[in-house]
């Protein structure tokens, strides 16, 4: 197999070749496809999430086709196209698990942080969680609703049913609620950063009622905001763009430090909450809509030997929608 590796918190990743990984008991092997690049890849690199497994096949978003089985799993799902997510494991036995709140176990293993993931060409998951995907559909489309999808889709879940949805930091999950909330009839107001006139057209293209900078008030008072970007300031400007019993989600798996602010701008029953991880449920929710939504993902491709230079792009912000790799052919 060949894998990008990240080697030290802080560093490069490092191309490598080495032997095909083996599924172990209730394990598949996926020949890769696609991985899309996901802001969290940049926690992890960064050492913003502590402790990941070293070295590290990094890369959460992953679709791909079952070529090998481990023991246990049902023959019938050979060679059927899965996608991987960023929960790979739990443990079933944890209060939370007990309680079928599994996004908060315990003892869970997260893809490309405590298990290898798909910046490589093949990977090996927990069969549990591979969800099955359409073989008719563009993998490169496709990887991005393994994160940026499914956590968006967690995130609109607990804004609400209101019709006015904020959204701040309008990157590749942003621009999949977007497809989504519009489908659904509801009004999506994207927030940027200041003076970030492409990203502002890419929202209003897709259907935004309204574009401008976190900063920006749209004069109407919204039902809930939705906070992607990592950036603990828009906390106090989300809160103060929702109306009196509004929500807003924070999405992010890390943020900045949010700064004191006067309670006033809580009061009123606004609600401030934040999501961890997916569910299995969440996917079995989200594929049938994103499909009937008819979702398309805006992505730039990049070969997985140039997964420094996507996570360069993604981080500088000067990716329109979302950075995927692909392995080479041959
Ligand atoms: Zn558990
Ligand atoms: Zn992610």
């Amino acid at each position: 197999m060949q894998a990008m590796i990240l080697h030290q918190i802080g560093k490069p990743l490092v191309f490598i070749e080495r032997d095909d990984p083996q599924p172990g008991v209730g394990e598949l092997r996926i020949k890769v496809e696609a991985c899309a690049v996901c802001r969290t890849d940049l926690h992890v690199v960064d050492g913003d999430l502590k402790d990941p497994k070293l070295p590290l096949v990094p890369g959460h978003e992953i679709v791909g086709v079952i070529d090998a089985l481990g023991e246990g799993v049902d023959p019938a799902r050979f060679g059927r196209r899965v996608g991987i997510p960023w929960l790979g494991h739990t443990c079933g036995n944890c209060p939370y698990c007990q309680m079928k709140a599994e996004k908060l176990c315990d003892r869970p293993q997260f893809t490309g942080y405590s298990r290898d993931g798909g910046f490589a060409t093949h990977v090996v998951a927990d069969a549990a969680f591979g969800f099955d995907l359409d073989k008719d559909a563009d993998p490169l489309s496709l990887a991005p609703l393994l994160c940026a999808g499914l956590i968006g889709w967690r995130s609109l879940k607990k804004a609400g049913n209101g019709k006015r949805i904020g959204l701040f930091g309008f990157g590749a999950a942003a621009h999949i609620l977007t497809q989504i909330c519009v489908w659904q009839g509801r009004e999506v107001y994207a927030f940027t950063r200041a003076g970030d006139r492409a990203a502002q057209q890419f929202a209003l293209d897709l259907g935004a009622v309204w574009a401008g900078s976190s900063q920006d008030n749209p004069s109407v008072p919204l039902d809930a905001a939705i906070i992607f970007a990592p950036v603990g300031d828009l906390v106090p400007a989300a809160l103060k763009a929702v109306r009196k019993g509004g929500t807003v989600v924070c999405g992010g798996i890390h943020m900045s430090d949010i700064p004191s602010m006067p309670y006033v701008i809580l009061w009123g029953e606004r609600e401030l909450v934040s999501v961890a991880n997916l569910t299995r449920e969440d996917a079995a929710e989200f594929f049938p809509i994103a499909s009937r939504a008819a979702v398309r993902t805006h992505t730039t491709v990049y070969p997985l030997r140039q997964a420094n230079e996507a996570i360069a792009d993604l981080r500088a912000g000067r990716l329109i929608g979302a950075a995927v790799l692909v392995p080479e052919v041959g």
